[in-house]
């Protein structure tokens, strides 16, 4: 047993929503743990300029909802660092309301963004790492897939959300004996652009900080850090889980 288990040394990921968030705490982990990164985002920003200072580090920009785009990226990933071991599907978006007022054009939007473009790049990586023998992909799942009574209405989140925990499921028993493990990561209430710009507000950060045991919100790196157990060599026998980070949330 070593901790080298816990190092990507010689491997390729490529982070969807790599540029803010969680997906950039991944990404910086990932390439401290020895990782090539390729990030993915619709907007190049300063974090991104700063990641790309280094050679272990490419930009792939793209709207993962334009049907080109899932394709291109994990080409992309290829062309730059020759190989893709690692896939974090972690790009998505919020939208709250009433079930009743919530139109067709949301809905697609967040069907689109968090199950329909995750699929089509596990699709895209899935068919390299066959040709490679293995690897690992990690969908970015929630606790809004396991729970109804949230401060916020979000019917259409939480049903994409338990669209990708089934995903990975299949996606798991399917590829299991060819090499590929496919896990979810399920965060609680992670501060971010999308807890703190989008979706929040007093009354819910009151009532999630109340339901939850710790009694605070999880940060993006405490959930880069369960990204890196599982899709490092040391979950090596881990595949079809959905590893909850929630300061205990679902607990009650
Ligand atoms: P942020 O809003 O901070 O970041 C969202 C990221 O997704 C950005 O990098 C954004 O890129 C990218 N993105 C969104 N839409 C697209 C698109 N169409 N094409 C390409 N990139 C896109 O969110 P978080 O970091 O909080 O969320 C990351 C993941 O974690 C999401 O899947 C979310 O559902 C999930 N999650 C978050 C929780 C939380 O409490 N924060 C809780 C549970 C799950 P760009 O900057 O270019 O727009």
């Amino acid at each position: 047993m070593s901790l080298d288990q816990f190092r990507l040394d010689g491997k390729v990921a490529l982070v969807t929503g790599g540029n803010r968030g969680i997906g950039l705490a991944i990404s910086r982990l990932f390439g401290k743990a020895g990782a090539q990164v390729m990030v993915n985002g619709r907007t190049r920003n300063a974090f991104v300029d700063e990641l790309c200072a280094s050679d272990a580090y490419g930009w792939s920009q793209g709207d993962v909802t334009d049907p080109a785009t899932p394709d291109r990226i994990v080409e992309e990933t290829l062309d730059r660092f020759g190989r893709i071991d690692i896939l974090v599907n972690n790009a998505g978006i919020a939208d709250n309301g009433d079930f009743h007022d919530f139109g067709d054009d949301r809905l697609a939007a967040i069907t689109d963004t968090n199950f329909i473009a995750p699929f089509r790049i596990a699709r895209a990586a899935v068919k390299q790492m066959l040709t490679q023998g293995g690897g690992a992909i990690l969908n970015i799942g929630s606790i809004s897939a396991e729970v109804a009574n949230q401060p916020q209405l979000q019917v259409a989140y939480n049903a994409s959300k338990a669209a990708v925990h089934q995903m990975t499921k299949v996606m798991a028993f399917e590829y299991a004996a060819r090499g590929i493990r496919v896990n979810a990561l399920a965060p609680g209430y992670v501060v971010s652009d999308m807890t703190a710009g989008g979706i929040a507000n007093e009354a819910w950060n009151k009532v999630w900080t109340e339901n939850t045991p710790m009694r605070r919100f999880g940060q993006p790196e405490e959930m880069a850090n369960c990204a890196l157990f599982l899709c490092s060599p040391a979950s090596s026998y881990v595949t079809g889980s959905v590893l909850v980070a929630d300061g205990g949330y679902l607990t009650h």
